[in-house]
């Protein structure tokens, strides 16, 4: 009986690990047809999901499935990425793409030594509190610099968070100057829902030309290479029309891992009686 209903779990797990890397390939394949040979990294937003998943397409052999080994997640809130990083292997490169808030910032960089880097930096605060946490973080260790995306409210929705895309340079400039061990990746965005889905070959995203506008100016006033700052923008309505817009980043959620419970029904660990169900 045990032993049966074990056999039966494991079964659906493989399943489930054979459908992520199904997706994430297929998802794969559109980013190349769009891009070429422009290298664009391919950000899989896990949040709300188990760990099972990542695990699953992080190190397939762990479903006896081919290895796939994908390197780079995202998640947006900060206890469920504690708590996953602390489960899953270090060799995850962390992405945190939710809202910061900032008394969160200097644990959020000083207790995951794999974050890659933080997305949503929108504040000089923000900026100085992750500052604080990765020098803690790198005094004992010899780690890499934290890497930051300056996150830009190209929508102008109330709603949404992120700097002004006039702020973006002098927010930039303070995390070069001030934040010695940050690295400025370059800028992000969300957009606006309605224009994400409005997006075609013929109807470029306003929000993507405003983040690559903004990159630009943004390079010019800082006095460096705008092709040093990437770009990360494009989910999974719209990461096609981004890249088409000069998007060197993709996050791309539910068309990997499917629709997303609700915050309160999401579980980080799969209880093996309830996968049975
Ligand atoms: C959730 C989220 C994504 C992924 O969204 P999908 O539409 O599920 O692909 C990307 N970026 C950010 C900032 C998100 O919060």
């Amino acid at each position: 009986m045990a032993d049966d209903s074990q056999q039966e779990s494991m079964k659906i797990i493989t399943e489930r690990a054979q459908q992520l890397v199904e997706n994430i390939s297929s998802v794969a394949a559109r980013v190349k047809a769009t891009a070429g040979e422009r290298p664009i990294r391919l950000v899989a937003v896990s949040k709300l999901k188990p760990a099972s998943d990542i695990l699953a397409l992080h190190n397939p052999s762990t479903a006896s499935l081919p290895g796939f080994g994908h390197l780079h997640f995202g998640e947006n809130y900060q206890q469920e990425l504690l708590e996953k990083s602390r489960l899953l292997p270090k060799t995850v490169k962390w992405h945190f793409i939710g809202q910061l808030q900032t008394n969160k910032c200097r644990p959020l960089a000083e207790q995951i030594p794999n974050l890659w880097c933080v997305e949503s930096v929108d504040t000089t605060r923000k900026a100085d509190q992750l500052e604080k946490g990765r020098a803690n973080l790198l005094a004992s260790a010899a780690e890499a610099k934290l890497r930051v995306f300056v996150q830009v409210n190209t929508s102008g929705e109330e709603s949404k968070s992120g700097c002004e895309p006039s702020e973006a340079a002098d927010l930039s400039k303070h995390i070069l100057e001030k934040c010695p061990h940050l690295h400025l990746q370059g800028l992000m965005t969300i957009g606006a829902i309605a224009r994400s889905k409005a997006t075609s070959e013929d109807n470029p995203n306003e929000d993507f030309i405003t983040l690559r506008q903004t990159r630009d100016r943004v390079a010019e006033t800082i006095g460096i290479d705008k092709e040093v700052l990437e770009l990360s923008m494009g989910m999974s309505e719209d990461f096609e029309g981004a890249i088409r817009e000069g998007s060197t980043e993709v996050r791309v959620g539910s068309t990997i891992f499917g629709e997303r419970p609700p915050k309160k029904d999401a579980k980080i660990k799969e209880d093996p009686q309830e996968t049975r169900k």
